[in-house]
């Protein structure tokens, strides 16, 4: 009994569901609904009432009869429901309120329907019409209004119509009974409309929901196709590995920066790594990853509001917005600083560095072609100054650019050896004024360019690699030249750093020379510290094949670049050629002065001849002899002159040194 008690008022408590979306609309729509007639109904609920307490003829100041508490409590859920007409509240308070609307319907209806029956059974019978009356309309207005909460509709047609026309039919009055009988017919009657428009309603907002279901699923198949668009397009734009941006997102989005004329001025760097390489082919590709993706993230560290993109291997770009040279370089200098610190991964430190180009783009002046061709050349006269610079661009340079690479593609010509031509300058015995050798050096006289210097050419062709061929071209001319010398006169000749590090040259030296007939006792080699400095062992390899065959090997600039002393006890020299500026500067200053002595000193002690280079003064001359020099070459002795000079001068026996300079002794012994 209880249990079915419990079951019947849950099942009239239920009055919708949550868990669906069709119940959640189905509950929304009923609540709103019934926001919108509650009102008039309490209207209808109070004009009934009031109605009915003047029919009752009981006097209005009697404040304790239940039926003003009645009319006060539906005055007071009538101004209740117009605050709530607004107010959206979520499905479960829906329930919570449509229950309470459910049981107040029942309460009310009983009280009214209680109320009115006392007044029909016990009042006046001259009031009875209008009770019954206020009574029907109460009755079947409160159902109507409730129409679109049918289980709460049927309360005020139960509760209050129906007792009513049962004791009306049963009325001994004959029209009180037709009443009755006709009140129970339109009851039965709305009960049967408040079915089919229950089952309608519920229809309609059947469908309504699965509309919406459909439109949500629609609007969800929507989204999802615009986030895996999205990531399609991070997917294009990115680089697989670092995750930042590619070459063709760093185009477009230079492209978008450079032609919008209101944007502000930007800067492009273009990264490098120096010595990346290495790391990859000796620590493996997942080490040279891991430091690439390092890389990356300093990049974005360093410029986080800038785009950073890996547009190649190695190679790395970054735009921000800029207005300043003196910015632009900042930036550059920045990224180069923070990319050349020590990688520390895995347990294990990498040491590389990079070279950066930096350009200032003015927006709606220039496009991204010209842009990236800019921070381009910027980059290769970073990568000039040697690994970790930085450079800007500027007219100049790209000056300096143009002409660079018009020598490089003139020296690849074929043809180009044609425009070379060698001076021969010769390196007199100091006290006896007597040559000991020529040393020849090379002319390039470009049909555009005019006069190009060797150490302009000289090193663009040892980073072409074309060094070989010419150093060999002028090697079998000057030999040829020299083979016709008096035969102690030696031929002078400078070979590069890059000829002495691969391991045949020594080989192909002496077979060119022999071939011009010039043996490799006149032959004598001039090498830099810095051509040795590279690969050392390569060097001396060669070297010790050149001494062996009979070639006499000078130490060229000592003294210009770390004069390393390791290089004079690791290696036997037949002479040393002091740099040009050690001379230079002796005669300005003691210090210098000083230098110079020390340096001639130290070549005596190790018996090995020195030769002076860029004699210019006779006060110059005078000092070398003091300091006892043996050789020397500068243009106050003779200037670098033509193959024909030379063989005059070897051929003449008098005065090689111009008279007047040669020194007291050789001139007494003369
Ligand atoms: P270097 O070997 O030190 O050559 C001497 C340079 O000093 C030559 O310049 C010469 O013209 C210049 N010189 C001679 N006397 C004086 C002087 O009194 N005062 C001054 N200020 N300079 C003087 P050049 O011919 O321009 O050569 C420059 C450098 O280019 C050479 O320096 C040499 O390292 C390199 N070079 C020249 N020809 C060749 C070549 O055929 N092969 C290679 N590998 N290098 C070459
Ligand atoms: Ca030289
Ligand atoms: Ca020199």
């Amino acid at each position: 009994m209880r249990a079915w008690l419990i079951e019947t008022l849950g099942r009239l408590l239920n009055v919708g569901e949550t868990d669906t979306a069709f119940g959640r609309a189905l509950l929304e729509e009923r609540y709103r609904a019934l926001q919108k007639q509650i009102p008039l109904l309490y209207l209808v609920a109070l004009a009934n009432f009031v109605g009915l307490t003047v029919a009752s003829g009981a006097p209005l100041a009697e404040a304790t009869d239940p039926a003003h508490l009645l009319v006060l409590f539906v005055v007071a859920r009538l101004a209740y429901w117009h605050r709530a007409r607004r107010i959206v509240l979520t499905p479960d308070k829906i329930i919570v309120e449509l229950r309470k609307t459910l049981v107040l319907a029942a309460l009310l209806s009983l009280a009214f329907g209680y109320w009115s029956m006392r007044l029909l059974l016990l009042g006046p019978a001259s009031q009875q019409d209008l009770v019954i009356l206020f009574t029907s309309l109460a009755a079947l207005g409160c159902a109507y209004g409730l129409a679109s909460f049918p289980t709460a509709a049927r309360m005020p047609l139960l509760l209050l119509g129906l007792p009513l026309a049962f004791v009306l039919a049963g009325s001994p009055k004959l029209a009180h009974m037709g009443v009755g009988m006709s009140l129970g017919l339109v009851i039965f009657l709305i009960l049967r409309l408040l079915n089919v428009q229950t089952a309608s309603f519920t229809e309609l907002i059947r469908s309504r929901s699965r509309i919406e279901q459909e439109r949500e699923r629609a609007q969800r198949a929507e989204r999802t196709a615009l986030t895996e668009k999205a990531r399609v397009r991070q997917v294009a734009d990115s680089d697989p590995l670092t995750g930042v941006a590619n070459r063709r997102a760093l185009l477009s989005a230079l492209g978008d920066r450079v032609s919008d004329r209101s944007s502000r001025g930007l800067a492009l760097a273009i990264i490098d790594l120096d010595g990346f390489k290495p790391v990859n082919d000796t620590f493996g590709h997942a080490a040279g990853d891991a430091v690439l993706i390092e890389v990356a993230a300093r990049l974005k560290r360093e410029a986080p509001e800038a785009l950073v993109a890996r547009i190649g291997g190695d190679e790395f770009a970054v735009i921000r917005s800029e207005d300043t040279e003196l910015g632009a370089f900042a930036l550059g200098e920045r990224v180069c600083r923070a990319l050349g610190r020590p990688y520390r991964i895995a347990g294990r430190e990498y040491r590389i560095s990079a070279s950066c180009g930096v350009s200032l783009v003015e927006p709606g002046t220039s496009s991204a072609a010209i842009a990236l061709g800019r921070s381009d050349a910027a980059l290769y006269s970073a990568k000039q100054k040697g690994r970790g610079c930085v450079a800007l661009f500027t007219p100049q340079l790209e000056a300096a650019n143009r002409r660079r690479t018009l020598i490089e593609s003139s020296l690849r010509e074929p043809k180009v050896l044609d425009q070379f031509s060698l001076v021969f300058q010769p390196i007199f015995d100091l006290d006896s004024g007597a040559i000991r050798a020529f040393e020849a050096l090379a002319r390039w006289e470009h049909p555009t360019l005019g006069q190009i210097a060797p150490s302009e050419f000289i090193p663009i062709t040892e980073q072409i690699n074309v060094i070989e061929q010419i150093t060999e071209a002028m090697l079998a001319r000057a030999a040829a030249e020299a083979s016709r010398w008096p035969a102690p006169i030696l031929l002078s000749f400078n070979l590069s750093a890059v000829q002495l590090h691969s391991a045949a040259s020594a080989r192909r030296l002496l077979r060119i020379a022999a071939r011009q007939g010039l043996k490799p006792a006149r032959l004598q080699i001039e090498v830099t510290e810095t051509a040795l400095l590279a690969d050392f062992d390569t060097a001396r390899l060669n070297l010790d094949q050149l001494r062996k065959a009979g070639v006499r090997i000078v130490l060229d600039d000592f003294g210009a670049g770390f004069a390393s002393i390791s290089y004079l006890r690791e290696m036997d020299f037949d002479a040393i050629k002091l740099d040009g500026s050690l001379l230079t500067e002796a005669t300005c200053s003691d210090g210098a002065l000083r230098l110079l002595k020390g340096v001639i000193d130290l070549t005596a002690s190790l018996g090995v001849p020195c030769i002076a280079e860029h004699i210019e003064t006779e006060e110059q001359l005078r000092l070398l002899r003091r300091l006892g020099c043996r050789d020397g070459q500068g243009f106050i002795l003779s200037e670098p002159g033509e193959a024909r000079l030379a063989k005059e001068m070897a051929e003449s026996r008098v005065d090689r040194i111009p008279s007047t300079l040669t020194s007291h002794r050789s001139r007494t012994a003369a």
